[in-house]
């Protein structure tokens, strides 16, 4: 180990697995992060308990110090708002549990079937609307076993593109990652896998060799969606690991929720769309909040919605404009909200 010589361990960039280790779990060491006084984010403590609080130091390097309504730090801190009940928030908004095929699989669009690889994720976001999916009946115990899922993604040879989502998948190791993908592209009609994630957002770090080995090495066309909100997020250091991630051959697209306080805004979604071109990612869709418990503040009025992006649309190539969708339970794909214009 010549390199472990010559460079003291403290100088070594560290990998991605440390930094989730270290990644911030308690109220009162978020806002010494942000030199905010103690107990500022003490209200946190209720909602936290429900659903804990999570969030990488590389993320919170990018909020603003000093400024409690960071719109990063609001995406992240547990608020007393997430524990009022409102009645049309539910478990589940968008008919999972419905439709399930086998433990972890779910289809409700013809030809694309979707697979929750994992249930951790590097970041907590309080608006996730799988925020209280049961992910304990799906993978009896600890390893996530996928062996029906892919039995009964090779029996049906309508199912052309697998979709990796979670949790978050890339929160798999690139070993476990490539034996997954291996096998899928086993399956003569799968044509495409696409990964859902928001790991390379929250954790740049995680895009390294060994996850760009896998993508370069996948037999199949790989399509990775990533999930970027606010133009904060998207630093040097994120524009870079995209621009890696590209490199590899992929097919790179965004997708946003749009949330009050955070990106409810034609400013916010055009600097986001612009930056995203410049990082060599092209924006995919604006999601309307699913409306799950706990996330009642997030909700933006559909009218306004779609007056923001009709505005986006009024400024913006057709291209760097997502499409405003809402997920409803039985429908047969994701519907669109048609931009004020
Ligand atoms: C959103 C979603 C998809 C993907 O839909 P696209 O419109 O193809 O992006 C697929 N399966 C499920 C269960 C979904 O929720
Ligand atoms: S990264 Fe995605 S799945 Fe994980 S908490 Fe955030 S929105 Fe939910």
């Amino acid at each position: 180990m010549i390199t472990a010589s010559v460079y003291p361990r403290q100088l070594e960039p560290k990998t991605w697995q440390q930094e989730l280790a270290e990644a911030i779990t308690s109220p009162e060491e978020l806002a010494h992060a942000l030199h905010l006084a103690r107990g500022t984010f003490q209200d946190a403590q209720g909602a936290g308990r429900r659903f804990r609080l999570r969030v990488p130091r590389s993320f919170v390097a990018r909020m603003r110090p000093g400024d409690p309504q960071d719109p990063l730090l609001r995406q992240v801190l547990p608020t007393p708002q997430e524990l009022a009940d409102e009645p049309e928030y539910v478990d589940d908004p968008v008919g999972e549990r419905t439709a399930l095929r086998a433990p972890a699989l779910l289809q409700k669009y013809r030809g694309r079937a979707l697979l929750i690889a994992t249930e951790a994720c590097a970041v907590h976001c309080r608006y996730c609307f799988r925020r209280e999916f049961p992910y304990a009946e799906q993978h009896g115990g600890d390893a996530p076993r996928f062996g029906e899922a892919l039995a009964e993604i090779a029996r049906d040879d309508s199912l052309e593109e697998v979709i990796l989502s979670g949790g978050d998948p890339l929160s798999l190791s690139n070993a476990r990652l490539e034996s997954l993908t291996r096998a899928l592209a086993a399956i003569p009609h799968v044509r495409r896998i696409r990964v859902h994630t928001r790991q390379p957002v929250v954790l740049p770090s995680r895009v390294d060799d060994g996850l760009l080995r896998w993508l370069r090495g996948c037999t199949v066309p790989m399509v990775v969606v990533l999930h970027i909100n606010h133009p904060n997020e998207l630093d040097a250091e994120l524009a870079s690991a995209c621009a890696r991630l590209r490199a590899t051959g992929i097919t790179l697209l965004n997708q946003s929720v749009l949330l009050a306080g955070i990106n409810d805004d034609v400013e916010v979604l055009s600097l986001l769309s612009r930056r995203l071109f410049d990082a060599g990612v092209l924006p995919y869709y604006l999601h309307a909040l699913d409306r799950v418990r706990g996330a009642a503040h997030f909700a933006v009025a559909d009218e306004q919605a779609q007056a923001l992006a009709g505005q986006l649309a009024a400024r913006l190539p057709g291209y760097l404009v997502p499409r405003l969708v809402r997920e409803v339970a039985g429908a047969s794909a994701k519907v669109a909200l048609p931009p004020a214009l």
